[in-house]
């Protein structure tokens, strides 16, 4: 490996990406956000659920599916995959679902008692019951279950802080306990204790749940670390929080572990600009990023091109069962300080001003 090159994978996958469309055209489509994500050199995209109305159907798991076959058709992609939402009750539609190769697995987002989600979306599950028997299933079809973990009650009382985070996935690996065996993705992993509570899971108990890291929460903390200073904070907000400064710097030191349970997500969550200043709503555009962030920190940390394969593509293609090619490809790396636009400018991209990496397609 030197300086200004690396070798990627041929085949580059995003486990966690928010695609938006149907009523939410207005902050992008599945057509836009593939269309992103191939510029940033994502081959693969799994499709987050929380679209409105909600992939918890199969009519509109169908319907969803014909925007991304129009999507790969129109950009020369792959197939791109879903993962189907989970709420109390329709576990059978979970099953038919888990049936179909596109589907990658369910999504579980946490939400109170007649309440609101802990994010954005509309959906989620309240009874506990609901946990185990969608680890059940997924078991069933060889698919993984993915899992934001903020616990509501928590969120209620003291806010979005670590001991929601925490607390959370201390009762994922609790269920995972009674169903051996079942794989498991724990949505963007941010601070140190949730990600020492997964690893001591995989070490001690030889469980299969991996640790999604996000390129925000390795670039960006709650100390404003690379922040814009020109943009307000909100288009700062996620869920879960960016952390202070020491939990960015300890999931960074995760990318150099030889671990088979560490993935890279984008957690791609465009907003409108207006609806961040209005409605102050969580989540962050990072499609375009999420490859450029991980080369900048892999030349900064010295993380081998081998080990970052491992992070964009092979790790995830063996917990999927997404089958990929092993055969990479020559970059020079250009370093660019971030003017990209998501959907034509109508989300401000916060990565503006950051100054990143950006794998460049040798000719020849
Ligand atoms: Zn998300």
């Amino acid at each position: 490996m030197t300086e200004n090159y690396i070798y990627l994978p041929e085949i580059i996958i995003d486990s966690h990406c928010h695609a938006r469309d149907f009523r939410q055209s207005y902050k992008t489509t599945v057509m836009q956000t593939l269309k992103e994500a191939k510029k940033g050199l994502i081959t693969i995209s799994a499709l987050m659920p929380n679209t409105d109305p909600p992939i918890i159907s199969l009519e509109v798991l169908s319907d969803y599916s014909k925007l991304i076959v129009a999507a790969e058709n129109e950009l020369d992609l792959p197939r791109q995959y879903v993962w189907f939402g989970v709420v109390d009750g329709n576990l059978k539609e979970c099953e038919e679902a888990l049936r179909l190769p596109f589907v990658v697995g369910l999504k579980i987002y946490p939400k109170k008692k007649k309440g609101q989600s802990v994010t954005t979306g509309i959906i989620g599950v309240t009874e506990e019951e609901t946990i185990p028997e969608a680890m059940r299933l997924v078991k069933k079809y060889g698919k993984a279950l993915a899992i934001h973990c903020d616990d509501p009650d928590i969120i209620l009382k003291k806010g979005y802080v670590i001991e929601a985070e925490v607390e959370y996935v201390r009762k994922i690996i609790r269920y995972a306990q009674i169903v051996p065996g079942v794989k498991i993705i724990i949505c963007h992993v941010s601070c140190v204790e949730s990600a020492s509570l997964i690893l001591w899971a995989q070490r001690e108990h030889h469980m299969k749940i991996a640790i999604e890291l996000c390129p925000h929460y390795l670039w960006f903390d709650s100390e404003k670390t690379n922040w814009n200073p020109n943009f307000d904070p909100v288009y700062y907000k996620c869920f879960n929080n960016l952390r202070p400064a020491r939990h960015r710097k300890y999931l960074i030191s995760l990318l150099k572990l030889n671990n088979r349970l560490i993935i890279i997500g984008s957690d791609n969550a465009p907003h409108t600009r207006e609806e961040k200043m209005e409605k102050g709503l969580g989540g962050l555009p990072t499609n375009h990023e999420m490859v450029a962030v991980i080369c900048a920190l892999a030349k900064q940390n010295k993380i081998p091109d081998g080990r970052v394969a491992q992070l964009l593509s092979y790790n995830l293609s063996d917990i999927l069962e997404i089958p990929v090619s092993r055969k990479t490809k020559k970059y020079r790396l250009e370093k660019m300080t971030d003017d990209i636009q998501y959907n034509n400018g109508k989300v401000l991209n916060p990565w503006n001003g950051s100054e990143l990496l950006f794998p460049v397609k040798i000719e020849g």
